[in-house]
């Protein structure tokens, strides 16, 4: 029996890296899957068609986060396709994934470019977090992806690691409000990870980017994947409200 049949899940920026070993791994375990991107369609309809070719189940829900109106065009997307693919409106897995990198230095930062990394990775989860609430059963499973710089410095993403932060908070203070409905909220946080940017392509970086870790290799997307879809399953019922190092020990230092 897997792991999640009979269950429905959506990971937004499910397209590419992370999201995409995500979508793939809870397809894998038996969920249907709804495959969330912003623009990318092509890699969009290549994680669905290699989730198909699992045999798994999963359809395309198109949203860009971080603009006016986005938790709504998300959610009917959502609940469109949950109809069709199930034949009702119920959602057991929500894993905030999407998300919007800073790279900026301290003093290039400006408000426009902290407001739209607050707008897509912390408001965009908290209101889609607000609005699926209401198609969740008992026993539902929230993951958010956080990022290992919530405990690890680097000056150029003050403001990405703050817009994580505050989507950090939603794993604490949800994780105590859905507690009565058997609801887990958790954050799981990656280290580098190879997201088929071509900065993983570069011998010296790939090599002083596994230097970073315990483990002495490059993260792949599925290292944090399978991290996401054990919290995913029952056997996660008794953690919530939560910090998930998946970054390879990269906290260890050294
Ligand atoms: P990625 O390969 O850059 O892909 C980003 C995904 O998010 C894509 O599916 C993209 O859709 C979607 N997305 C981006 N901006 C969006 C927006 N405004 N609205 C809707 N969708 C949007 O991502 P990744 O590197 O795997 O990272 C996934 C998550 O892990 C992010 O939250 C990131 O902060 C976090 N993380 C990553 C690393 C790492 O080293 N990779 C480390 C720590 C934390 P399109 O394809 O349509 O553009």
């Amino acid at each position: 029996m897997k792991r999640l049949a009979g269950k429905t899940a959506l990971v937004t920026g499910s397209s590419r890296g992370i999201g995409r070993a995500t979508a793939l791994r809870l397809a894998r375990e038996g969920a249907t899957v709804a495959v969330h991107y912003a623009d990318n369609a092509d890699a969009a309809k290549a994680t669905l068609a290699a989730i198909e070719e699992e045999g798994g189940r999963a359809f395309l829900v198109r949203a860009e986060l971080g603009v006016p109106g986005d938790v709504d065009t998300l959610f009917q997307g959502l609940t469109a396709g949950l109809r069709e693919a199930t034949g009702k409106e119920e959602l057991n897995i929500l894993v905030n994934n999407a998300g919007v990198m800073g790279g900026v230095k301290p003093e290039d930062l400006t408000p426009e470019i902290f407001d739209r990394l607050i707008a897509v990775n912390a408001k965009a989860p908290l209101f889609l977090t607000q609005r699926v609430l209401s198609i969740m059963p008992d026993g539902g499973r929230i993951i958010n992806i956080g990022t290992g710089l919530l405990r690890y410095a680097n000056p150029d993403e003050v403001a990405y690691s703050m817009s994580k932060g505050a989507l950090d908070q939603i794993s604490l203070h949800f994780a105590r409000l859905l507690g009565p409905r058997n609801i887990t909220v958790n954050t799981v946080s990656p280290g580098i990870t190879n997201n088929g940017s071509p900065i993983f392509d570069v011998p010296e970086a790939r090599e002083f980017m596994a230097n970073m870790n315990a483990f002495k290799r490059i993260a792949e997307p599925e290292d944090v994947g399978d991290v996401v879809a054990f919290l995913a399953s029952d056997d996660a019922r008794w953690i919530t409200g939560t910090f998930v190092d998946a970054s390879g020990g990269t906290l260890l230092g050294g």
